[in-house]
């Protein structure tokens, strides 16, 4: 690939940006909600747009018992797996709502699903504005990306790639054609922060104008992306009997996500008082560092390598009429 050969993508033509999937995020529940008034009331004047927005709210049940979710995770719902197996009866409502939105937003992997799906999500770590995806190489994501940081100078923006097959992802991102979710925090469940609010916010708007300036026909530069890729997960100390954990995350590890962590630094305190060590042999960069909703998870933190991606400079696809649209990169 040529640095300066650009890079010839199709259209945007529907874009979904959902809240709620994890019903005690709130930041991503309120914004779909004031998008969605916005959108009656600017509805008739808009023929000529550039992009058709679908909003979604994606799991009324939880937001209404602020709950992360009724019976089971919805966005660990979206495996080939989960979406296609014969399902019971009493299968968990989770498992029937992401059916409902692949129908929607979907089928996943087809040619009829949404051209990028935005998913809005809170974490109670200290991890600033991230987008997670799929790939390292969606050139889509990674230019929205970059436009994110261009735009939000004043707020860390981070790109983290979870390394898992088409068929695996999970997640209600990857029903799209391209898609990720739009991770901000420090934000207690069950709360929001006027911060956390505006910064989402922000970054839902310049998204969307990304897209537009794309579909216009804008020649995106190349360039560089430092992508975090997800490497492995640490869990709590446990005691081998009662599977209570018996330690906390270290205070010198606490709110310090995305900074080195290297072998024999401290990672958890025992209740007891005394420091446990990062016994890996290798420098990592944690995240999600003592995110509320993963307790239940076994999950303590998660550990990154760091790289640098080089991105292509792109451009939209001229539109071929009486064609079918060529096969994506
Ligand atoms: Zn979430």
């Amino acid at each position: 690939m040529e640095v300066d050969q650009v890079v010839r993508l199709p259209r945007l033509s529907r874009v979904a940006v959902c809240g709620g999937t994890h019903g005690n995020e709130l930041s991503g529940v309120y914004l779909v909600k004031e998008l969605l008034k916005e959108e009656r009331k600017v509805m008739e004047e808009d023929e000529k747009k550039l992009v058709s927005v679908l909003l979604v709210l994606s799991n009324l049940p939880a937001m209404q018992q602020c709950h992360r979710y009724v019976d089971t995770d919805l966005n660990r719902s979206f495996t080939h797996a989960t979406l296609n197996d014969p399902i019971s009866d009493v299968a968990p409502y989770e498992v029937i709502r992401a059916r409902e939105l692949n129908a929607m937003l979907g089928p996943k992997g087809s040619p009829e699903a949404v051209d990028l799906v935005c998913d809005l999500h809170n974490t109670t770590a200290n991890m600033g504005l991230c987008l997670i995806a799929y790939s390292d190489r969606d050139w889509i994501c990674m230019h929205i990306f970059r436009h994110l940081q261009r735009e939000m100078p004043d707020t860390p923006i981070r790109f983290i790639h979870f390394d898992i097959a088409d068929k695996e992802s999970f997640s209600l991102d990857s029903v799209g054609k391209h898609g990720f979710a739009l991770e901000l925090g420090p934000q207690p469940h069950g709360v929001v922060r006027s911060n956390i609010y505006t910064a989402m916010k922000v970054g839902v708007q310049h998204m969307l104008n990304w897209v537009r300036l794309f579909n216009s026909g804008t020649v995106f530069e190349g360039g560089f992306v430092d992508v975090y890729t997800l490497i492995k997960h640490i869990d709590y100390p446990r005691d081998s009997e009662t599977h209570n954990i018996t330690a906390a995350i270290h205070p010198h590890l606490q709110d310090r996500d995305f900074c080195l962590l290297h072998p024999e630094d401290p990672l958890f305190q025992t209740f007891s008082g005394e420091t446990l060590t990062y016994k890996g042999n290798e420098p990592l960069y944690p995240f999600f560092i003592n995110e509320g909703a993963y307790y239940e998870k076994g999950i303590a933190l998660y550990l990154a390598r760091k790289r640098r991606v080089v991105v292509p400079a792109i451009q939209v696809q001229p539109e071929q009429q009486g064609f079918a649209s060529k096969k994506e990169e």
